[in-house]
């Protein structure tokens, strides 16, 4: 057919006939082009070859099942509860009914004739089957593009059906003549891809679990090849930063009062950095640790260097908790140093904050320690010639570019394990430093699984700590991450099921999100007094904070957290002389939980749990395909997908080698897509 379509124009040039209401509905869910409706993937696919005839359904399954709707009641119970229920033929003429609690607004959606795809979980009593459900679609769809086949579910909204979608794009794909690749064939051997055209065609419409694979990998290795590319041709290797001296005198200093000496890897931490910034290129070097390991010492040195060459230094912080607990620590190392340090966060009174500001513009303070108040608000620094960020993968790409106009010199410190040829790619370009090993005196933190019904014997645990003058954490996962009021609510419970459960004497505090930054800053600052045994607190206080005379970390429903997590929480404790423990407290009982909770009780070093969490989760059978565009670097991501990423950046690198402006004739189409790519989604810049 048409094989000069210019996917660019919009929807409205019916170029393509996608129906009627076609540009009015995908306008819905931000679709204007023909080329965003192909670029339109899904974003999971489910296996519907196959799917089980009524007779085999086993109770408490979870199943797909395709037939029509015979009949429909809906009732409300005397509880107020609204259920439908519908009669359903499959294929065969066998029946089962499906089942939808608090929908009523399905009754007139779901009615008699229709053909249904539903999935839900099996209740099976004797000889009636029902299904509870939990999705459903309207198979409207002549094509049968909906089941008999692996069918990919599209993001969308309320009122815009899967079939629509599939129908859409089915209809788009079968006007357009073979899609011109932008590899040549030999790369495409070379990286073991299949050709453009193939790869699209399969990811929305997968003859097989191999092609979507194939697919899905094309797919991938162009979203990290167009990032290699336009990461590397962004780069400027000879951008100038700051020239620092650095005096054995003033690291004299800074050693004398330190209240400990610097392990071996810090202090090859420190000379890494130290020769970066005594260079007159800027310095963009990602300093990685694992939890404890002792990165903020490290950063002290390196402000105290930039603050001993009339410069300032500025370190920011994701949380206002953390921020606080820097500028206690680099004012403990600092102040006899004479270095004069400003606390900014949002907090901070209009008044307090317009001072600190007023003293940094002036450069009469020398070091800012911040949230990301820091870099909103306009605050002028009279001459920033160092940038520490903690924990950067949380701020956003403006954020960090309001911080570092100046072109300091950029230091970036994360605790999250990957592996150097991701964070190569993850972090842009910066270059990677490892402190390798933990402070002498570090105990390893005992870890223990439990499951609940053990809870009353670890806080009896607890209690004995107590009473041996130690504290406690208790941590507990929000039950519903969005809702804020959820948050309260789990830490209150918690709160006064362990005042229930311990003794009275137990001082117990309490710790989450919806606390206004004082009280966060009272609480915590009672807990470092110790004032207060134990401290209960939602997640979101996970990073960072330091208590050396914390030495039991409960957490419960453990399950419920991430493995990288719960490592981190486990840093919180070991930080002291006494003997620390981590108990885990597992919400259910089941193998897959027991196993995977069992990698943080065995392995004691965050990469290695990483690793591992990633072999328990494997490559995933059924994935969905990230959409098109500069792809949005989520670690979790980039973990699954090592090998593309490595062959990408390695095919970027010698294109641009052989050709930096991609001015070839067979780059035409290269050239075209980049650009495209590099409007739709701003360049990850790191400096
Ligand atoms: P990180 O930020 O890497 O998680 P921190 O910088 O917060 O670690 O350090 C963790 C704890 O270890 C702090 O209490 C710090 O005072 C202490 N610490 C850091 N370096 C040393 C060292 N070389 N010897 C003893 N204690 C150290
Ligand atoms: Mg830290």
């Amino acid at each position: 057919m048409d094989r000069q379509l210019d996917l660019d124009q919009e929807l409205t040039s019916r170029a393509v006939d996608l129906g009627a209401q076609a540009p009015k509905k995908l306008a819905e869910i931000g679709i204007g082009t023909y080329r965003e409706l192909l670029s339109h993937f899904p974003r999971r696919y489910e296996d519907r070859r196959a799917l089980p005839s009524y007779g085999a359904l086993v109770d408490g399954q979870t199943a797909t099942i395709t037939g029509q709707v015979m009949s429909r009641v809906g009732n409300r119970s005397r509880r107020g509860m609204h259920v439908m229920r519908a009669g359903l033929r499959g294929a065969g003429g066998e029946r089962v009914t499906a089942v939808w609690f608090n929908q009523p607004w399905l009754e007139k959606q779901v009615y008699p004739g229709l053909n249904l795809v539903l999935t839900g979980k099996v209740k099976r009593q004797g000889r009636t089957v029902e299904l509870m459900v939990q999705g459903f679609e309207v198979d409207d769809d002549s094509e049968s593009l909906s089941f008999n086949r692996i069918v990919g579910i599209y993001p969308t909204t309320q009122g815009l059906s899967q079939a629509y979608l599939r129908r859409a794009v089915k209809r788009l794909l079968d006007a357009l003549g073979p899609l011109p690749d932008h590899l040549q064939r030999s790369l495409l051997e070379r990286y073991e891809l299949v050709s453009l055209d193939r790869a699209v065609r399969q990811a929305h419409f997968p003859d097989s679990e191999e092609e979507l694979q194939a697919a899905r990998r094309r797919l991938k290795f162009d979203d990290f090849l167009f990032f290699e590319l336009a990461v590397l041709r962004s780069r400027d290797p000879n951008r100038l930063g700051r020239t620092f001296h650095v005096r054995e005198a003033d690291l004299e200093a800074f050693a004398a009062s330190l209240p400990f000496t610097l392990t071996e890897g810090q202090q090859r931490a420190l000379n890494e950095i130290l020769t970066d910034m005594q260079a007159p290129k800027q310095m963009a070097r990602l300093l990685q640790g694992d939890v404890g390991s002792g990165k903020t010492a490290v950063a002290a040195a390196a402000v105290y260097v930039a603050v001993k060459n009339g410069a300032q230094a500025a370190l920011m912080a994701p949380t206002e908790i953390l921020a606080r607990q820097h500028f206690l620590n680099l004012q403990r190392y600092l102040f006899p140093l004479g270095v004069r340090s400003e606390l900014l966060i949002g907090s901070m009174s209009a008044g307090e904050r317009r001072a600190a500001r007023a003293r940094l513009a002036s450069g009469e303070a020398d070091l800012a320690v911040g949230t990301h108040a820091l870099i909103q608000e306009g605050v002028e620094f009279h001459d920033l010639g160092l940038a520490v960020i903690d924990e950067e993968h949380r701020f956003g790409v403006e954020q960090r570019r309001g911080l570092l106009k100046s072109t300091p010199d950029v230091l970036v410190m994360s605790a999250t394990p990957i592996p150097r040829s991701l964070a190569l790619t993850t972090y842009g370009d910066l270059e990677l430093t490892v402190i390798d090993g933990l402070p002498p005196g570090r105990q390893p933190v005992k870890t223990m699984l439990v499951t609940a019904s053990k809870r009353r014997d670890v806080y009896r645990f607890a209690w004995q700590q107590i009473k041996e003058g130690r504290q406690v954490y208790v941590v507990t996962p929000l039950i519903e991450e969005s809702e804020a009021l959820d948050e309260v609510l789990a830490a209150t419970r918690l709160a006064d099921d362990l005042r229930q459960i311990m003794p009275e004497a137990a001082r117990i505090g309490m710790l989450h999100g919806r606390l206004s930054s004082d009280e966060k800053d009272e609480v915590m600052a009672a807990f470092r007094r110790h004032d207060l045994d134990l401290l209960v607190s939602t997640t979101v206080i996970e990073v960072g904070v330091d208590v050396p005379n914390a030495t039991v970390m409960v957490i419960e429903n453990a399950e419920r957290f991430g493995l990288a997590q719960l490592h981190q929480l486990r840093g919180r404790v070991g930080r002291g002389s006494h003997e620390s423990h981590c108990v885990l407290v597992a919400g259910d009982a089941s193998r897959k939980t027991r196993e995977r909770l069992g990698i943080v009780v065995k392995h004691a070093d965050g990469f290695t749990i990483a690793e591992m969490d990633l072999r328990l989760r494997g490559p995933g059978d059924l994935h969905g395909t990230r959409q098109s565009g500069l792809p949005e670097l989520s670690i979790g991501d980039v973990v699954d997908d090592v090998e593309i990423i490595e062959q990408a950046r390695d095919l970027a690198l010698k294109m641009l080698d052989a050709d930096p402006e991609l001015e070839a004739a067979w780059a035409e189409r290269l050239r075209a897509e980049l650009r495209r790519r590099s409007r739709a989604v701003m360049v990850r810049e790191v400096i």
